[in-house]
């Protein structure tokens, strides 16, 4: 397969490394060790252009295709997993935008983007409903001049950081079912509450705790789409390619700095560097290999989704995915196992790194999830209710 890409698009790659490594890299440590909001991160994404990267060129986006989106977050990702897991969230909310809003929809919030480095949420999962995004317990109910909100999500990446965030809801259609619908909430107004702690293993900069929504009353214009619409656009499963990248990336970053260990010290009694010893230079090969296979899947996955049927959209997702959180909880045991109890201090960055790597089999779908997809499609089995387990 062909992954060559645009000259345009290759310097917005350069600058999406040159900010990862000079923007995101030095503040990763503080913000993990906080666990606070990675508020400077996300201002270098947007001063340097990269945070309308899923945003048409028509309003003022950069007007990123899957493969070109993906590989922005996997190089961010080298620098700093949670900002670009925030990041992240925010980009995917940018395609929800672009699929389901009306023109007047996507020239007010993309404009907050595009002019004032606003940033969007993606609010799905939900407290005691194994699953992540589904059923929706969270309601939107008709009221006077608008609609009124009831239920708790958690797990709500940037909550007290986003400007709106996309919940996932539930409202009656035309016919009374309920049906999906997604609704662009301003997290400022009355009846939204942040109700959680978040402090965590990995991924402490998404600050990511649970919120509340008591009768909050919402807009006629914040509704993108008509209820169940959502459902048909395909884009709830291209988060899972994002996080695919995302861990490549980190683990991507855990090599090249164990490289620079290995190059740059030596162990007693071998006057020779690290880099020198045979052991060492086998996982060096085993960690770039796992990395570069699973790369290759990632991107040719981003290359056909759009081509594929529902089912095949699920099968190349649950593929990119396994294959990354498999090599980069691969690279997080070689590491360790490579350099020992030194990388437990906190002074070198790959604790952080393998702490963040933790999380990759806890962002849906979850490796048991990935594997039964696979093994459906390649049983020939289409599993018209894959949608509603999708989430863990
Ligand atoms: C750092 C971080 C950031 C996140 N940010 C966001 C965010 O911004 N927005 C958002 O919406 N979500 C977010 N999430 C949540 C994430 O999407 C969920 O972790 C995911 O949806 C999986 O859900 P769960 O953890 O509740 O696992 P579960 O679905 O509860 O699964 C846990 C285990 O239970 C099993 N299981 C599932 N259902 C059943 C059942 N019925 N009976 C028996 N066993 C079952 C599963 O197979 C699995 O082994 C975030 C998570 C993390 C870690």
């Amino acid at each position: 397969m062909d992954f060559s890409i645009k000259q345009e698009h290759q310097g917005i790659l350069d600058t999406a490394a040159k900010v990862a490594r000079e923007d995101l890299l030095p503040r990763a440590a503080d913000i993990d060790l906080k666990s606070v909001h990675t508020t400077e991160s996300w201002a270098a994404i947007w001063e340097n252009g990269l945070l309308g990267t899923t945003i048409p060129k028509d309003y003022g986006g950069l007007g990123l295709g899957l493969l070109e989106s993906t590989m922005v977050l996997e190089k961010l990702a080298a620098g700093c997993a949670s900002s670009t897991a925030s990041f992240h969230m925010h980009t995917v909310v940018q395609r929800y935008i672009d699929a389901l809003g009306t023109v007047q929809q996507k020239e007010e919030l993309f404009s907050e983007v595009v002019n004032e480095g606003k940033l969007f949420g993606s609010w799905g999962s939900e407290p005691g409903t194994h699953g992540g995004a589904a059923p929706v317990k969270v309601v939107v109910n008709r009221a006077k001049e608008g609609y009124v909100m009831n239920g708790t999500k958690h797990f709500c990446t940037m909550a007290g950081a986003c400007h709106r965030a996309m919940v996932h809801t539930n409202i009656p259609d035309k016919d009374g079912n309920r049906r999906t619908i997604m609704v662009m909430v301003p997290t400022w107004v009355e009846g939204v509450a942040i109700t959680g702690e978040w402090n965590t293993l990995g991924m402490r900069g998404t600050v990511s705790p649970s919120v509340t929504f008591d009768n909050c009353f919402i807009d006629e214009n914040a509704l993108l789409g008509e209820p169940g619409e959502v459902e048909e656009k395909g884009i709830e499963q291209t988060f899972a390619l994002g996080d695919a990248a995302i861990y490549i990336g980190i683990a991507q970053g855990a090599v090249d700095w164990f490289k620079e260990y290995a190059k740059s010290h030596t162990f007693d009694p071998s006057p020779q560097p690290l880099s020198h010893d045979l052991l060492l230079q086998r996982r060096v090969a085993e960690m770039t290999q796992r990395l570069e296979g699973a790369r290759y899947v990632l991107y040719s996955s981003c290359q056909r989704y759009w081509e594929e049927s529902n089912m095949g959209r699920w099968y190349l997702v649950s593929k990119a995915k396994y294959l990354a959180s498999e090599a980069a909880v691969f690279v997080s045991n070689m590491v360790a196992a490579g350099l020992g109890g030194r990388i437990a201090h906190r002074r070198y960055p790959l604790e952080r790194m393998i702490r963040d790597i933790r999380t990759a089999t806890l962002m849906p779908p979850s490796p048991d999830r990935c594997l039964e997809v696979i093994a459906k499609y390649e049983l020939g089995i289409d599993d018209v209710q894959l949608a509603s387990r999708w989430g863990s």
